[in-house]
């Protein structure tokens, strides 16, 4: 099978990392017997500064011609007081809207060999944290609308059944093929009716999945119950706002955030990947980066995109164990430069 993978490098380390990611994917495709062409192309403040605009739309028709996009990252303080509409970011979500990317999938998992390095007490991450968030990413409190009036503002959360039932199909499929096929959704149903309306079509979607146990939490308690016990998490699915708060306080509990990949799926199997970093400009051209987040989220595109869980696995297994064997880059406290991940991560594929 031969699958196209556009590769969107970016500012800072982003190209430093991505590189690495590339090098992974192909050893990975050839133990898989899978074959993957990559082609790149401008986002960000490069592609500013090349064109312009931070997505042109050559970067966008190549894209949606491909199986997925490995994106590095973007930004830096260089464009930083370009405005709004010019700014790296920009290209970001520019690009996730263009291709319809509606599922933010993030994976919250802590290494056997980082346990220490988690902020919360050892007794509670013994018991081991490995879920993954569904967030909604194309509706609610972002998109609605919103307004100034003298003192007063506002701001309107909206959703439609078909925008709920689309991100819980998602998370049902990702919960079936997990082991403890557990959801979570995570809601206000208390106070809020777009959390009402999420409630009732994830129970209705739930009937199409028999074999997912599925169970409710308001939002509130979740963010208590996620630094808690956190282990009683599988799959995760809420909302837009709910899944950028909670997203971000399950990478802190996991520790670096060189480490953690990200996908963003929409209907069909193209996927959009890229670690949760930024570009990281303190860093960037020193060679110290952790390449580990970028990496994984290849082992994410392979999973979600190319339908290789086999690939996929094997990366995962290999960045685990080069983990064990005690390497670590300079984010983890170690020394090891970014090439020397690359290679300790190729050797144990
Ligand atoms: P950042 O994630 O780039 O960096 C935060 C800190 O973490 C820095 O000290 C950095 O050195 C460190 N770090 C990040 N990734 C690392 C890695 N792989 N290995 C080792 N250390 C790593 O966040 P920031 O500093 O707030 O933002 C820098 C730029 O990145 C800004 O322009 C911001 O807008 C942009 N940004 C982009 C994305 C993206 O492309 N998805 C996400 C967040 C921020």
């Amino acid at each position: 099978m031969s699958f196209k993978v556009t590769l969107l490098p970016g500012d800072g380390i982003g190209p430093e990392v991505l590189s690495c990611a590339v090098r992974v994917l192909e050893r990975t495709a050839e133990k898989c017997g899978i074959s993957i062409s990559f082609r790149e192309a401008l986002i960000g403040g490069i592609a500013y500064d090349k064109t312009g605009t931070p997505l042109p739309q050559e970067t966008i028709d190549r894209c949606k011609e491909s199986d997925a996009v490995l994106l590095g990252a973007v930004g830096g303080k260089k464009w930083d007081s370009l405005p709004a509409a010019q700014r790296p970011e920009k290209g970001l979500l520019g690009i996730r809207s263009a291709l319809e990317l509606f599922a933010n999938l993030r994976p919250a998992k802590i290494e056997r060999a980082l346990r220490a390095d988690s902020p919360l007490r050892a007794d509670i991450v013994e018991k081991g944290i490995d879920f993954v968030i569904v967030r909604e990413l194309c509706g609610g409190l972002y998109y609605g609308e919103r307004g100034r009036d003298g003192g007063d503002a506002f701001d309107t959360m909206a959703y439609s059944e078909a925008e709920v039932e689309r991100v819980a199909r998602v998370a049902f499929e990702i919960a079936k093929g997990r082991e403890r096929k557990k959801l979570t959704s995570i809601d206000k149903a208390n106070v809020l009716d777009c959390s009402r309306l999420w409630r009732e079509v994830v129970a209705r979607v739930a009937a199409d999945y028999p074999e997912v146990e599925v169970s409710n939490m308001l939002v509130d308690n979740a963010a208590m119950q996620i630094v808690r016990d956190p282990s009683q998490f599988d799959v995760v699915l809420t909302e837009n706002m709910f899944g950028d708060i909670l997203s971000d306080e399950a990478a802190e509990i996991t520790g670096s955030i060189g480490m953690l990949p990200s996908a963003s799926l929409g209907a069909g199997r193209m996927g959009l990947y890229e670690p949760i970093h930024g570009s990281a400009p303190d860093i960037a051209g020193k060679g110290i980066a952790n390449p580990l987040g970028t990496i994984l989220s290849g082992a994410l595109l392979l999973r979600h995109s190319l339908g290789c869980e086999e690939g996929a696995a094997l990366i995962e297994r290999a960045v685990s164990a080069v983990l064990e064997s005690g390497l670590r880059t300079a984010d983890l406290g170690g020394d090891a430069t970014t090439v020397q991940m690359e290679e300790a991560v190729l050797a144990q594929l």
